[in-house]
């Protein structure tokens, strides 16, 4: 499976040749802020399976908690991926970049304690108010999920 991204801009783009896990929508604060959104979905994506296609040098990356760089496209703003120190094998990735349908879908919400007072979740997927421990170890990035 090829996926393809880019910004709004068009300056930045990537190709995507893997599986993306750990479909979520995370109502955390950060993830609004950084998205001007009620909440960010982002998917892991295996390092190895990701590669810009263009425009890398215009990433910038800004350190939201320890450890944890989100980074965007500094002509547009628009957020194309997360690196994790403690774990450089993953990326997060927001999947409103895609320019492709990735196949997979959101499986759950994580942080609505944090969520928006002016959005309601209409959907029957499973919330949990932080982030599942179950969840906390492997492909999902820890307690974060940027
Ligand atoms: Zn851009
Ligand atoms: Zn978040």
């Amino acid at each position: 499976m090829s996926l393809r991204g880019s910004c709004l801009c068009g300056a930045v783009r990537y190709e995507i040749n893997g599986d993306l896990r750990g479909v979520l929508n995370c109502h955390c604060s950060m993830c609004r802020k950084a998205h001007g959104a009620a909440f960010r979905t982002r998917a892991s994506v295996r390092s190895g399976d990701f590669q810009w296609s263009a425009g890398e040098h215009l990433l910038t990356f800004f350190e939201s908690s320890p450890g944890n760089h989100r980074g965007f496209c500094r002509i547009c703003g628009s957020p194309m991926v997360s690196k994790f120190e403690h774990d450089p094998s993953q990326l997060g990735l927001p999947l409103g970049a895609l320019d492709d349908d990735p196949g997979v879908r959101p499986e759950m919400h994580v942080f609505v304690s944090s969520k928006a007072p002016w959005y309601s979740i209409t959907d029957n997927l499973p919330q949990f108010a932080g982030f599942p421990m179950r969840l906390g170890r492997g492909p999902i990035n820890a307690e974060q999920p940027e």
